[in-house]
C-alpha cells in the first residue's frame, strides 16, 4: 500500500496488458498455461515485469493460492500467436491462467492437488460470470501447437471434464487402448486431420507441413491421449478424434 498517494495496490500485479478495456462479451475462452520456470517466485516476478511483455490474469501457486495479476477486462499478454476455429490472437477473447510448474524443460512435475482444487473453483467462477462454454476451455498447446507444450500431458483434463469444465470423449479407455500404435491409412490420416479442424485446432498450411503435422498430433495427444505423446497418428487417436467431433 502506498499511503502517501492513497493507493491500495495489491502485492502482485502486472501492467502487461492492452488498453482500452474490452467489453465482457469478448471473453469467450479460458486458456490454461504452465509457467515453465524452476522457481515460483521467479515466475511471478517475470509475469509482473514490464520488460518481459508477458502476463496472465491469474496465477496459481503450488500452495493453491490464486493471485490476480491483471483485471479480467484487460487483454493480458499470455497466448501470443494463436488460433482456434476461425479466431486468431486469442488474447483478445480469453482469460489466461498460469499454473506454477517447471514444465518440460525443467523437470515437468505433477500439478499439486491444491492447485487443481483452486483452479477448478476459479474456472467455475469464470464460466458462470462470463458464460464460457466448456469446449472453449483450452490449453496453450491447443491454440499454438507449433510453439507450445503447456499445460502438457500431466494436466488432469479428464478430471476437469468430469466436472463439465472441458471437452472430453466418452469412449472406454481400456477398449481403445488396444488400438494404440496401430497404423492408419492415408485416407484415415486425412480424416483425423479434418476432425481436428472440426474440433477447432489450427489448420496445417504453408511450409514445413511434416513437422506441423507432428506438432499438431502431439498437441492433440497432450489433451486427449496423455499416455503416449509421440506425434504419430494411430487408430486410437483416430477413434478419439471421431468421438470428439460427435460430442
Ligand atoms: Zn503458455
Amino acid at each position: 500500500m502506498n499511503a502517501k498517494f492513497g493507493l491500495n495496490l495489491p502485492k502482485y500485479y502486472s501492467i502487461n496488458f492492452n488498453l482500452p478495456k474490452r467489453s465482457r462479451k469478448k471473453i469467450i475462452f479460458i486458456i490454461l498455461h504452465y509457467t515453465g520456470m524452476k522457481k515460483e517466485s521467479a515466475a511471478i516476478k517475470r509475469l509482473c515485469d514490464p520488460k518481459s511483455k508477458v502476463s496472465s490474469h491469474y496465477f496459481i501457486k503450488n500452495s493453491g493460492e490464486v493471485l490476480s495479476l491483471v483485471p479480467d477486462l484487460y487483454e493480458a499478454w499470455h497466448a501470443g500467436v494463436s488460433s482456434w476455429q476461425k479466431l486468431k490472437s486469442l488474447n483478445k477473447y480469453s482469460i489466461g491462467i498460469e499454473i506454477n510448474n517447471p514444465g518440460h524443460d525443467n523437470g515437468y512435475k505433477e500439478f499439486s492437488s491444491k492447485q487443481i482444487f483452486s483452479l477448478t473453483k476459479l474456472i467455475k467462477y469464470l464460466v458462470k460470470k462470463y458464460n464460457i462454454k466448456k469446449q472453449n476451455i483450452l490449453g496453450h498447446s491447443d491454440i499454438s501447437p507449433d510453439r507450445k507444450k503447456d499445460p502438457g500431458e500431466k494436466f488432469p483434463w479428464k478430471k476437469l471434464a468430469k466436472k463439465k469444465l472441458c471437452k472430453w470423449h466418452n469412449l472406454d479407455e481400456k477398449k481403445i487402448e488396444k488400438f494404440r500404435n496401430f497404423k492408419i491409412r492415408d485416407l484415415e490420416e486425412k480424416k483425423f486431420l479434418r476432425n481436428l479442424c472440426d474440433i477447432g485446432y489450427p489448420k496445417i498450411a504453408g511450409k514445413n507441413t511434416k513437422i506441423k503435422k507432428i506438432n499438431l498430433t502431439k498437441a492433440f495427444q497432450r489433451r486427449f491421449r496423455q499416455k503416449l505423446i509421440n506425434g504419430k497418428i494411430d487408430q486410437e487417436c483416430l477413434l478419439i478424434s471421431k468421438n470428439l467431433v460427435k460430442y
